[in-house]
């Protein structure tokens, strides 16, 4: 990278900031951002936590999005699925439930477990906001208990920031025909004035949806669900390595952060894998993989 304001830079626990180029942020060592007014609306911070539970400190306003609560080891693997004996989530949370619950408002894409479990709708406080992708998932998590449940469309704002939700496909057409539980799932895009564009792909493969989102919002900053989920059998559920390639071909400039690695069983791709490979196909100055517990911060 050249452009130093395209740089992300890591948080310290005090809130001092340091310049890293982007290979050194996505070897660097996990820190975490704990003062929620430790900086100002025109840096936004985003701490991959674990699995897809993302924290984003986006214009001012905290979200928490995806939350999976659950201890390493709570619940069997998923069934069916590559590694199925292993038991989820694999590994900790790196933060205590009580920072994580510390937020303005939660996303769910969609209520597969490792993205909503019951160890979240325990603890978080349920007058919070919280975006559900669509009436029916809405109803579910105010049958939770929740009190403030609004559904995403394409013109969401919250506290002078637009949400937009995007399109996406938990797998090809063939695998959603065999495995119908794998459901509808969405992303979603942040926008604010003084805030780089951010785009959470969600639970999709690369497809047109990720296409469409892409040339219609022209992200700065794409997230991207890449451990390569599998059932044996099918293509992979999840974006895996050619997928993040096929998102860097269609936003060369944007950088992309890779999330949902190395936390449940049946995610085949390991983050050093991933790194490899975009050395090798020549787009690791493009890409972030962060470790469960890093803060990235973007100006
Ligand atoms: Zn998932």
């Amino acid at each position: 990278m050249t452009d130093p304001s395209r740089n992300p830079m890591l948080v310290g626990r005090r809130g001092t900031l340091k310049l890293f180029a982007a290979a050194a942020v996505a070897s660097g060592a996990g820190a975490l951002l704990s003062e929620k007014t430790a900086f100002g609306a025109t840096q936004f911070h985003l701490t991959q936590v674990r699995n897809a539970t993302l924290r984003v400190d986006y214009a001012g306003v905290r979200f928490l999005i995806d939350p999976m609560f659950a201890g390493k080891g709570a619940t069997p693997g998923f069934e069916g699925s590559a590694n199925s004996k292993l038991r989820n989530p694999l590994v900790d949370l790196p933060l205590t439930v009580e920072q994580l619950a510390d937020v303005d408002a939660v996303v769910v894409t969609h209520l597969h477990s490792d993205h909503w479990d019951d160890e979240a709708a325990a603890i978080l406080d349920k007058k919070l906001p919280l975006f559900a992708q669509n009436d029916e998932d809405a109803a579910h998590i105010r049958s939770q208990g929740f009190q403030d449940v609004r559904t995403l469309t394409e013109n969401t704002e919250f506290q002078g920031i637009h949400l937009a939700k995007t399109g996406g496909q938990h797998g090809t057409d063939a695998t959603l025909e065999a495995i119908p539980a794998l459901g509808q799932v969405c992303g979603v895009v942040f926008s604010h004035p003084s805030n780089k564009r951010l785009y959470l792909a969600g639970d999709t493969i690369w497809n047109e949806h990720v296409a469409a989102a892409i040339s219609r919002h022209h992200p700065e900053i794409i997230v991207l669900n890449a451990g390569k989920a599998v059932f044996p059998g099918f293509p992979p559920i999840i974006m895996g390595e050619e997928d993040v390639l096929a998102v860097h071909k269609a936003a060369p400039e944007a950088t992309l952060i890779a999330s949902h690695m190395e936390a449940v069983n049946h995610c085949v791709l390991s983050r050093a894998a991933l790194r490899a490979y975009s050395e090798e196909q020549g787009f690791a100055s493009s890409l972030l993989v962060p470790a469960d517990g890093e803060t990235l911060a973007f100006k």
